[in-house]
């Protein structure tokens, strides 16, 4: 049985994806910042249905805390076999307005946090020469968004931290690839109006809002033996967006 770690899985992409690989016979890290109880209710979830899964708490800003977290879920589940970055922040406002908080904020998480979880699991990842690592970027990361310059720039750089990422450890049989999800119903668009999501749909070729468990199930294929022999890739979840 594989183990995956999956940070954020508390709500949203990341709760759906606990699920998708707890079905598909995964035992599942349920990785949480500050939402103890949703953690925990996605768990108990997961053994309700006869899955295997365990709720670790950390804040992947911090490197330490990405090394704690990934040693914890060693000793109660073994080596990873995959890791998905998914956690995630969106904080919208025009370029004048974000200032270096705001910069810092969103680099340290959507980028560097990535980065620190990475650091973290692939020590064990290169001993073993297996793993799968999957990045959660956006289509902003493609396309760039207005009033989210920081978003679309820490996304696009995780971009290129899986392409160059992939080429470096596809010697070592470790896959990188990252999935850009297009508008996908979760908290993170709670602030948009019914009017914007609308818009948003109307301009979407599928003509609607993607749920979380679309790209799930995206994430889970990237993560999978399925995807063998994909590397350095950018699957897009938008609908057609892009
Ligand atoms: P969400 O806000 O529901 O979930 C984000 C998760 O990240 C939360 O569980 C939160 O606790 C966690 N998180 C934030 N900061 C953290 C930190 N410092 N340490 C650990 N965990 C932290 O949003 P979502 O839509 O489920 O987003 C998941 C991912 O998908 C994000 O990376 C987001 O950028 C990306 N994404 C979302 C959309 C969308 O339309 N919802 C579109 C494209 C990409």
């Amino acid at each position: 049985m594989p183990t995956v770690l999956i940070t954020g899985a508390s709500r949203g992409i990341g709760r759906a994806a606990a699920f998708a690989f707890a079905r598909d016979c995964w035992r599942v890290a349920v990785c949480y910042h500050r939402a103890e109880k949703q953690g925990l209710e996605v768990v108990e979830s997961i053994r309700d249905f006869g899955g295997l899964a365990y709720a670790f708490q950390g804040d992947i800003r911090s490197p330490e805390a990405c090394e704690a977290l990934v040693a914890a879920v060693a000793d109660q589940f073994g080596p990873l076999d995959a890791l998905v970055n998914n956690a995630g922040i969106s904080l919208p406002c025009q370029f004048q307005d974000a200032g270096p908080e705001i910069w810092a904020e969103t680099l340290n998480t959507n980028l560097l946090g990535a980065r620190n979880m990475i650091a973290a699991a692939l020590p064990s990842m290169l001993v073993r020469k297996q793993g799968a690592i999957v990045n959660v970027s956006s289509m902003w990361g493609i396309s760039g968004a207005s009033c989210e310059v920081p978003y679309s720039a820490a996304k696009a750089g995780l971009i290129g931290l899986t392409k160059a990422l992939a080429k470096e450890l596809g010697p070592s049989n470790i896959r990188v690839n990252c999935v850009a999800p297009g508008v996908i119903q979760t908290d993170m668009n709670a602030a948009l109006s019914p009017a914007d999501m609308e818009e948003l749909a109307a301009r979407t070729p599928l003509c609607r809002i993607g749920q979380a468990d679309e790209v799930a199930e995206a994430i889970l294929f990237l993560a999978s033996t399925r995807a063998s022999f994909i590397t350095g890739q950018v699957l897009g979840v938008d609908g057609g967006f892009l």
